[in-house]
């Protein structure tokens, strides 16, 4: 069955991101503060200091490092005020950006920098040492990596100083083809199968995103009185679209939180008085469970949009009944959606849902061989709208695997499909597992623990944990003739995993098998250990 969405339609912007945003649509005054450090508020940027910096930044970019049109620039590090000065930079420079997650290793970093191969990188005092490895090795020049910050850190300058000099750059007006081939973004995904993966998200796929997310929005978000949290990472595309671009747009102040901290986050949210948080399930669990909350005047607070993983409607009825002022609702999307493709309607919110398709949206739901069938059954969600990236960077084989001749992306999401098409993401037919909303590609994990000494054959999958309202990464082991399984042994595979990976992608369980349930083509039959981890859930 195929849907359309219902929501009015909208013309699709026909220019590049920068050059959208910063004619001010919503008439932002210059002086008005948009960007804080919510650790320390009496630090922010303006929005004319958001809009000088960066094209001092870019042009900065041109001059210092002789960064040309189509260049890269990787930001690795963690959520921050300043995160949007380097970002919209290199942008209005016509380059494009690629986020790392601050604590990658340096396998991590540089299997992304391998890929994309940046001309530049912005990284922090206390990554600086992966950052020039992964650097080195992949052919960057020294001279272009600068820190965030105000200090410089083994010498390097902080981009600040280094960068935002005098002159400012001249951002080249860009047409509605152009903007639709022209590549802003290249976050990280492993999409339904293998590696992490370049996802090209165009200047036209950002715009459209940002309008088909507003435009449902803006009716409750008010630029006089609402004002952002943002704890989601700026390193993933929730971020820049959701947050950056958002408040860019609308005109509303975001206070940035490094990472979730449970008594940063609610002395932010009272001393702030935030209004609006985009978040992922573990924020709603923390304010639904924790008592810590009670401590807190969080009466500010009006509307959580949740992403990235499922949410039950039972932990947002816990926790709105904890804050009656509250409203959560989820939202569904990919990075390779730029993200957001459905979204609760505030006014119609149904707990468990993930909402509604976005404006210049259409939806089908197939089944296994593609056939289209009926919302009442569970069926595999297919998307097409304008906000589909444009394929994998250098990859056709992956992009023509979720990609078809019709315009559809082949999300790898089950979902059912009500009568007023609400959709609900009830499974995952892909490999993927979702850590606290970050992105664990099993393939990943089993290409680790295959080198481990007298592993014969593994496979990782996830387990959902009710009680901490997120996925653990498992590993299936099955070991060479010879070798014995003990703890010792189980203890030593996970600690070895550990030290390659973000603390994110950890194994949090290992079981020893003696084989790996494998199909004819050798493809490992992930559904028959899911089904055994049921029998688990039984038997406790
Ligand atoms: P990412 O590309 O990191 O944003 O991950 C996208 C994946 O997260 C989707 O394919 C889904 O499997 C999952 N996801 C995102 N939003 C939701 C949601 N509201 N409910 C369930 N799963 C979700």
């Amino acid at each position: 069955m195929v849907f359309k969405s219902k929501l009015p339609s909208f013309v699709e912007p026909t220019t590049g991101l920068y050059q959208f945003l910063f004619p001010n649509p919503s008439n932002i005054p210059d002086e008005r503060p948009m960007l804080f450090d919510a650790l320390n508020p009496s630090k922010f940027l303006t929005y004319s200091q958001l809009k000088n910096y960066s094209l001092r930044f870019a042009a900065g970019l041109q001059d210092v490092c002789d960064f040309k049109d189509g260049d890269v620039l990787a930001l690795y590090a963690s959520s921050q005020y300043e995160y949007a000065l380097p970002y919209l930079g290199a942008i209005a420079a016509g380059g494009v950006i690629t986020t790392a997650n601050p604590n990658f290793s340096l396998e991590e970093l540089l299997e992304q920098f391998q890929q994309v191969k940046p001309k530049v990188i912005i990284c922090q005092d206390d990554n600086i040492d992966i950052a020039l490895a992964a650097g080195d090795l992949s052919g960057v020049e020294r001279k272009n990596i600068f820190i965030f910050g105000d200090k410089e850190a083994q010498s390097f300058q902080p981009f600040k100083t280094a960068l935002i000099r005098g002159r400012k750059a001249v951002v080249k007006d860009i047409n509605f083809e152009q903007a639709k081939e022209k590549v802003a973004i290249l976050c990280f995904s492993s999409g339904t199968t293998g590696r992490s993966k370049g996802v090209m998200t165009t200047h036209a796929n950002m715009t459209a995103n940002l309008i088909q997310f507003t435009s449902l929005e803006r009716r409750y978000l008010n630029k006089k009185n609402d004002r952002i949290l943002s704890v989601i990472p700026l390193f993933h595309i929730f971020g820049l679209t959701v947050i950056l671009n958002t408040a860019l747009y609308l005109g509303l102040p975001v206070y940035v939180l490094p990472r979730f901290d449970p008594v940063d986050f609610c002395e932010t949210v009272q001393n702030c008085k935030i209004t609006y948080i985009p978040a992922v399930p573990t924020v709603c669990l923390f304010l639904a469970k924790q008592k810590l909350v009670e401590e807190y005047n969080l009466s500010s607070l009006r509307l959580i949009l949740c992403g990235g993983s499922p949410l039950s409607g039972d932990l947002v009825k816990e926790a709105m009944r904890k804050l009656p002022n509250l409203l959560i609702k989820q939202g569904y999307g990919l990075t390779e959606t730029s993200p957001f493709s459905i979204i609760e309607p505030s006014e119609e919110t149904i707990h468990g849902s993930s909402g509604i398709l976005l404006s210049n949206m259409t939806a089908k739901l197939v089944d296994d061989d593609g056939n289209e069938i009926q919302g009442g059954n569970r069926g595999e969600l297919w998307l097409k709208g304008p906000n589909i990236m444009k394929g994998y960077l250098n990859n056709p084989l992956a992009t023509a695997d979720c990609m078809d001749d019709e315009g559809y992306f082949h999300t790898g999401d089950i979902v059912v499909v009500d009568k007023d098409e609400h959709f609900y993401v009830v499974d995952r037919k892909k490999e993927l597992i979702k850590h606290n909303g970050f992105q664990v590609p099993p393939a990943e994990l089993e290409g680790i623990l295959i080198t481990y000494p007298g592993i014969a054959d593994c496979a990782v999958i996830g387990i959902y944990d009710h009680d901490l309202a997120t996925e653990m990464p498992r590993a299936y082991i099955a070991l060479e003739g010879g070798m014995s399984s003990s703890p010792v042994l189980a203890a030593d595979i996970m600690k070895f995993v550990a030290n390659k990976v973000a603390h994110y992608k950890q194994l949090r369980s290992l079981l020893f098998v003696d084989s790996i349930p494998r199909g004819p083509a050798g493809k490992i039959l992930r559904r028959v250990l899911r089904e055994s981890t049921k029998e688990e859930d039984v038997k406790n």
